[in-house]
This record gives structure tokens, C-alpha cells and sequence, in this order.
């Protein structure tokens, strides 16, 4: 570890020992993860894991008509494939579960109760006519607009009335009558003003807990010490904080209220608005298909709001924890830039191993066919052969099933019909008959296998390199587009190479 001044930690710690830090993911399992979501996992992940602090996943699913076991399933396999390990929350455990929301319903209803008990909290009766009503009032007297305490001193007499009238209630928090200030890691100090901050629904009429109540108790009970969010819920944060006040005033929690940090908005390619989950590239799920590697993905939204260093864009996870910082994150909104994000994913690509590029390629080969669920040594030693011909070309794992396939198409290969079209035409045959009949008898070697066909097509025939080899390449690897041709037909083996320089001939002929 590089030696970092005392001063910053002890300012983002706030008296912390380092590893006491725990932040927390809570993502709300609908099915779709976003490159904003993940960003914001990205950053908490690499803060605790920075500290040596405690990530705790939260499921934030108390919504049942959005949330289904699928989609969590979904949310922690895509977390898997991240990488972005957590140290308590579902299949892990933890001594502040459960981390389901879902199975908390109990315990919001009893701090509900005693913040009732406490004064904290009250019921409203208020029908939506009457809030609409008063609202726009107060709106036309230039008044404040939120909700106007109403109900705040109801007596038993008048609530029983409220009853009897049949009417349910909502909670609502009492709400502080002074600015609630507080100092944003990323942003400085903020500040709200009271009238901005009517007493807010915790709790539905029929019962159901709200985010702004459930979101803050865990937050207190799980002993979250930084929240690291998106700033789209920065209206909710003074709300809250009143909450996390309120809750250790009554002793419920750690009695902290945690430091916040809202991380900047991911913004369109446009750059003007709010990247939304239906824009292109919004989803994690393009990328996986895609093939990137995770560690790309990651590194491309490490940078959305925070850079290693001023003219360094590509790093590893293991840099990044090491150097990442809170206080360096930028307040201004990041573009969202995919042309970058697959530059940042090829570089990564050309970092890897070539046995582990081979075998990250495997699943993208078996999902296409090519090759079978468990490939045999000698279909896995022509894959790790072939690694050092597409390296440098791949800028996505899933381009392998382009450009290697055809290395272990069996009978199932296919000449691409654009490419039979415009090179398996003309005087392709000749070509095709001198290219066979050249290597009949070759050593089956790159070297030998390029003398060749130069002496034959080149010199003996007389054609330009492009007209010669284009016809062996479609008809080797079915596409005009091919790793290096020499290479490629000794991995593909003398048999193979003649068998489809042959086929293909015929198919010139026709
Ligand atoms: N479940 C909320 C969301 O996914 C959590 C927001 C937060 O970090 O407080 O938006
Ligand atoms: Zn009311």
C-alpha cells in the first residue's frame, strides 16, 4: 500500500478505524441491472474493499409486484459475473440479517410502532382531494408545497372521528423545523431548508412500508457507516437523515447517521440526458452477450466520475481498490461513451493470459456450436494455438465465434454465401485446383504451407497476393475476414484445409 496523508481518512473516516467502514448495495431485484446501478456498486465494492470494511448486499425488495425470485437470482448471478463480492447478504449470511427486505416486514412494523410511541411519527388522514386541494392553495399563495402538517396534533378524538368516517391512516415522520445540513463526500456541504421538507409517507394505508422508511432502518440496524448512491436520490437524503435521527433518539440502531457521497448521474451518449434503462447499452445483459470481460466493463465505469490519474484510463481491479478515493470523485455528470467502453474492454483483452483468453472463449464457441460442453484436449490445445493469431484483433470475447469457428466447424462448415459470392467466382478455380495440388505433398507447416502457395499462385500463376489468397481463405475459413491464412490452415490440419479447398472448388465450378 502506498502511503496516503493521514488527514484524508480520518476526514472520509470520521473517526472510524479503517476496516470498520461497511457500505452497503441495495438494489431492488426487477430483473434488469444498469450500467448505473452497477456503477454504483462498482464504487462502494472498491471503498470497502479499499479500507478493508465490509460490503453489505441488501435486497430491496419489499415491492412483490416488481420483484420476483427470478430477477434476484438474476441480480446475484450478474453480481457473480462482476466479481463484485460481498462480505454479508444472501448465500453469505451475516450477523444483521436477514438481507432480504421482504422477510424484515416485521421489524418495520414494530419501529414504526415505537416511533409512533415516541411522537416520532404519526398518522395522517388526509384523502388525496384534501393534500391536492391544500397543495395547489398554497401553491397559489406562493406558500411551500409539501405536505402542511395537517394531521401532526390529531387528539384520539379527532383520529377516532377520521375512523369512524372510515378513512385509513398513513404514517408520516415529523419532520425537524430547522435546516438539515450535512457534508457530501463528493459534493461539500449541503444544505436543506425545513420548508422544503414537509413530514414525509412512511407507511402506506394499507400498510405497506415505504423506501424512505425501510431504506433508512436497515441502513441504521446494519450499522452502515457510508452510503455511496446515485445523485438522482439526493432529494431523499435529508428525509432521511431526519429518520436516522429519530431512530437513535429512540435507541434503535447504531445510532449513527451514516456519511453520504452521491455519486454523479450516468448520462446518454448525448450527454444530455440521464442514460434511461431502455437507452442502447444501458443493460448489463448486452455486454455479457457480447462476450466483454468484466473486468473491462468495470474498468470503463470506474471511470463515469472518478480516474485513476489524469492521463491513465486502462487499469486493473486490483489498482483500482488500491487507489480509489471518494473525494476524487467528480460532481459533474458522466457521459456515458461505448466507443470507449469497448476500447477500454479491448485493452483488457490483450491483457489477458492467452491460456486464459482461450478458456474465457470456450463458453462462446460451446453456446455457437462450435465446440462441444466439455471440449477435448486436442480441440482445447488447437483454441489455445489459435489465441496468439486473434489477440491482438478481439476486442469482445464473443468475436471468437467469428473468427475461430471455423476451427471447429466439423461437417457443419459453411462457406458465408456474401463471401462464396464474391471471391468462389471468375478464375477462383484455377486458383483453388494450383492451391491443392501445391499442398498435396507440403510439410504441413506455416512456413512451408506459405512457399507453397506463393511459388504456385503468385510466381507460377502470376497473381497479385490479394487474388491469390482471397479463394484460400473463404475456402479454408468460410469468410473473407479470417485470422492470419497460413497459420490458421496448420491448426486446421492438412486433411481439413484440402478437404475445403476441394469443396469449395466444386462449389466454383456449380
Ligand atoms: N433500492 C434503491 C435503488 O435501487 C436503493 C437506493 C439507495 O442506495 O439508497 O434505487
Ligand atoms: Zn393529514
Amino acid at each position: 500500500m502506498t502511503e496516503r496523508p493521514a488527514r484524508d481518512d480520518t476526514d472520509v473516516l470520521g473517526g472510524l478505524r479503517p476496516e470498520q467502514v461497511r457500505v452497503r448495495f441495495p438494489p431492488s431485484p426487477t430483473g434488469l441491472l444498469t450500467v448505473g446501478n452497477i456503477r454504483s456498486a462498482l464504487f462502494n465494492w472498491a471503498f470497502a474493499r479499499h479500507y478493508g470494511g465490509t460490503l453489505v448486499l441488501r435486497i430491496e425488495d419489499t415491492d412483490q409486484t416488481r420483484n420476483t425470485p427470478e430477477a434476484l437470482d438474476y441480480t446475484l448471478d450478474a453480481l457473480q459475473w462482476l466479481g463484485l463480492t460481498w462480505d454479508e447478504g444472501p448465500g453469505v449470511g451475516g450477523d444483521a440479517g436477514p438481507y432480504l427486505q421482504s422477510e424484515r416486514m416485521d421489524i418495520y412494523a414494530g419501529i414504526v410502532t415505537k416511533l409512533m410511541a415516541a411522537g416520532k411519527a404519526y398518522q395522517c388522514y388526509c384523502s388525496q382531494e384534501e393534500l391536492d386541494d391544500r397543495r395547489d392553495a398554497a401553491r397559489d399563495a406562493g406558500l411551500p408545497s409539501g405536505y402542511d402538517g395537517h394531521c401532526r396534533e390529531l387528539t384520539s378524538e379527532q383520529s377516532k372521528v377520521f375512523v369512524d368516517e372510515g378513512r385509513r391512516a398513513v404514517v408520516r415522520l415529523r419532520m425537524p423545523d430547522r435546516p438539515i445540513v450535512f457534508d457530501d463526500l463528493v459534493r461539500g456541504e449541503i444544505t436543506f431548508l425545513p420548508e422544503n421538507l414537509g413530514d414525509y409517507v412512511l407507511v402506506r394505508a394499507n400498510g405497506y412500508p415505504l423506501y424512505p422508511l425501510v431504506n433508512p432502518v436497515d441502513d441504521a440496524l446494519m450499522n452502515i457507516t457510508h452510503v455511496l448512491r446515485g445523485e438522482d436520490l439526493l432529494s431523499s437524503t435529508p428525509r432521511q437523515i431526519a429518520l436516522y435521527e429519530a431512530l437513535a433518539e429512540i435507541g434503535i440502531g447504531s445510532g449513527r447517521t451514516p456519511r453520504f457521497g452521491h455519486l454523479p448521474m450516468v448520462m446518454g451518449s448525448e450527454g444530455n440526458k440521464k442514460l434511461s434503462k431502455r437507452d442502447a447499452g444501458a443493460g448489463l445483459d448486452d455486454y455479457r452477450t457480447q462476450g466483454f470481460l468484466p473486468e473491462g466493463l468495470l474498468n470503463y465505469l470506474g471511470l463515469l466520475g472518478w480516474s485513476i490519474a489524469d492521463d491513465r484510463d486502462v487499469f486493473t481491479l486490483a489498482e483500482m481498490i488500491e487507489a480509489f478515493d471518494i473525494r476524487k470523485v467528480n460532481s459533474n455528470a458522466a457521459r456515458f461513451d461505448q466507443k470507449k467502453c469497448e476500447a477500454i474492454n479491448a485493452a483488457h483483452m490483450r491483457m489477458l493470459p492467452q491460456d486464459e483468453f482461450a478458456a474465457r472463449t470456450v463458453p462462446f464457441l460451446v453456446k455457437a456450436g462450435y465446440l462441444p460442453t466439455a471440449p477435448s484436449d486436442e480441440q482445447l490445445a488447437v483454441l489455445r494455438a489459435s489465441v496468439p493469431l486473434v489477440q491482438e484483433r478481439m476486442d469482445t470475447l464473443g468475436e471468437s465465434v467469428e473468427l475461430l469457428g471455423f476451427l471447429f466447424a466439423g461437417d457443419d462448415f459453411k462457406i458465408e454465401p456474401d463471401a462464396a459470392a464474391k471471391v468462389l467466382a471468375g478464375d477462383a478455380g484455377t486458383v483453388l485446383e494450383a492451391s491443392a495440388k501445391a499442398l498435396k505433398d507440403v510439410e504441413w507447416t506455416t512456413a512451408a504451407i506459405e512457399a507453397a502457395l506463393r511459388a504456385s499462385l503468385v510466381d507460377g500463376l502470376g497473381l497479385k497476393p490479394k487474388k491469390a489468397f482471397g479463394p484460400v481463405r473463404v475456402a479454408v475459413s468460410g469468410r473473407r475476414v479470417s485470422p492470419p491464412l497460413f497459420e490458421s490452415m496448420e491448426l486446421l490440419g492438412r486433411e481439413t484445409s484440402l478437404r475445403r479447398i476441394e469443396q469449395a472448388r466444386v462449389k466454383v465450378e456449380h
